[in-house]
């Protein structure tokens, strides 16, 4: 059977293929010659599969869309206190390149405008480092996360540095203000080649995966970055991502999500997929066009929207069994689906209503495909009161999915592997 995805892939591309409103970037002079009509879509999941259609393996210069990976780059090398000092994270409802800085500390608003992606392309790397270093890492760690060696074009870049002078003022700024602790130009310039590195839309929809997968390549298997920077990235993109339009895309879309002027568009949904798409020409926020309209039309219709509630997953107590022999009294809770802190409140609560006379306490956690961090905290101070309260605690955990089981102070579990061992007790 062919795969029904790239078929509806395909069909949304055409379906959005009438809007052609809106206008190449012309403020740099080699992205005035890009081809308007080119359009693709791609999108990864968070294990590996990459579906594509139309121009998904055309190179285009990724431009802002290289700033929320920077920002990662970043946060790995500097720390979030490090980079915070520089770089704020409120939405400043300003166009992309506006100076936007905060009153007191002249902190950029955000590492998404020009300026905040300025400060935050120095804070790359190791403190002390030059330019060119900074670059290698700031290539080989774009490059981690496409999965695949990207390289600058030239062209883009020279023909951007000719006319930065915006850039180049904003730069300046930052550096009266402290911001910025080195020479302006080299950074503008550091900065610029960042935003000419080539990508196809399918390498951007892998990179969103990495994001959305918690900083883990889904290719390549690699973990690129953090899973707590992973989500600061995509913080920043919820608030700020589409410059000026973040409000209305939030609402509409609700895919966290970031721009660039050659016209690629990235979406990164956490935990579920990575979205790209790309066509040149863009709207007044400099978005581009078709990219917004495929992106409402496919979290409409794949349910993408971030604050859509998902359907109530079924009851984490699968079952729940009381045995009486005459001389001692058990429970047994089955547990199911996954453990965090919504279902292990459902859990704390049947064990507080229900084992007030029982000597025996069996947690069976076979079907159980998950433990979070939380869950495991509350499932384990569960068994810690059963302990003091005088109940024996037993697990059937064939598999280890809670790891560590050790209870506090005064608490005990004895953990069993089969069922037959359990019986045996
Ligand atoms: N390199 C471009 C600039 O600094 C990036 C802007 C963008 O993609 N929004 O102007």
């Amino acid at each position: 059977m062919k795969s029904p995805i790239p078929d509806y892939l395909a069909e949304v591309l055409g379906d959005s293929a009438h809007a052609v409103e809106g206008a190449v970037a012309d403020y740099i002079p080699e992205l005035a010659k890009a081809d308007p009509d080119r359009f693709g879509v791609a999108l990864s999941t968070v294990d590996g599969v990459v579906y594509a259609a139309g121009d998904a393996d055309v190179e285009f210069s990724i431009q802002s869309i290289s700033k929320p990976f920077v920002y990662a780059l970043a946060l790995a090398d500097r720390g979030l206190d490090g980079v915070l000092a520089k770089v704020g994270v409120e939405p400043s409802g300003d166009a992309f390149n506006e100076l936007s800085l905060e009153p007191g500390t002249g902190r950029p608003r955000n590492p998404m405008i020009n300026a905040g992606a300025i400060a935050t392309h120095a804070l790359a790397g190791m403190a002390g480092w030059g330019a060119a270093e900074r670059m290698e890492r700031v290539v080989a760690g774009l490059s981690e996360f496409a999965g695949r060696p990207l390289r600058v074009d030239e062209a883009v870049c020279a023909s951007e540095l000719e006319t930065a002078h915006r850039n180049l003022a904003l730069a300046h700024m930052l550096r009266s203000y402290q911001i910025l602790d080195e020479e302006p130009t080299a950074v503008v310039e550091g900065y610029t080649r960042q935003c000419s590195l080539l990508v196809t839309t399918r390498d951007l929809a892998v990179m969103a995966a990495t994001l959305a997968n918690g900083g883990r390549q889904p290719v390549t298997g690699r973990q690129v970055i953090s899973p707590r920077v992973a989500r600061q990235v995509l913080s920043v993109m919820t608030t700020c991502g589409m410059y000026d339009a973040a409000g209305d895309w939030v609402t509409t879309v609700g895919i966290p999500a970031k721009s660039g002027v050659a016209g690629g568009l990235i979406g990164a949904l956490p935990g579920q997929v990575g979205v790209a798409t790309f066509s040149p020409r863009l709207d007044v926020h400099g978005n581009s066009v078709r990219g917004v309209h495929l992106f409402g039309r496919m979290s409409e219709d794949m349910g993408l929207h971030l604050m859509d509630v998902p359907a109530p997953s079924r009851s984490v107590l699968r079952k729940v069994r009381t045995f009486d022999d005459g001389h001692s009294t058990a429970i047994v809770f089955q547990l199911q689906g996954s453990l965090g802190f919504t279902t292990a409140e459902v859990v704390v609560r049947a064990v507080v209503e229900s084992t007030e006379r029982t000597d025996r306490v069996i947690f069976d956690i076979e079907r159980l495909q998950s433990v979070d961090r939380v869950g495991r905290v509350m499932l384990l101070e569960v068994v810690r009161r059963l302990s003091l309260d005088g109940r024996e605690v037993l697990f059937l955990d064939p598999d280890g999915v809670v790891p560590d089981p050790v209870p506090g102070d005064g608490g005990a579990v004895r953990v069993v592997r089969t069922r037959e061992e359990l019986r045996a007790r």
